[in-house]
């Protein structure tokens, strides 16, 4: 199965890995043809119930790590109250 690399920063006082982009900055392809996530999977492909539509667990890149809580927790606890 293929695997997706992300990039983003890790806070430390919550321990979340915030993602900086929609997108993963890059695909490690597993080249089996039965997994539609890879490049050799045939566009057109007629057995695709049967084939590989997972993501391996997602590789996170940390680029920087930042102290405090992420903007997910801030938002949280914005909304939340206490
Ligand atoms: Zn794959
Ligand atoms: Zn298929
Ligand atoms: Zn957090």
């Amino acid at each position: 199965m293929c695997c997706r690399i992300w990039e983003g920063n890790k806070y430390q006082d919550c321990g979340h890995f915030y993602h900086l982009w929609q997108e993963p900055i890059s695909v490690i392809d597993c080249n089996n043809a039965s997994c539609t996530h890879s490049a050799r999977h045939p566009p057109n492909c007629r057995n695709c119930f049967h084939h590989l539509k997972h993501w391996e667990p997602d590789m996170l890149k940390t680029l920087y790590r930042r102290t405090g809580i992420c903007p997910n927790c801030k938002r949280a606890a914005a909304a939340g109250g206490s």
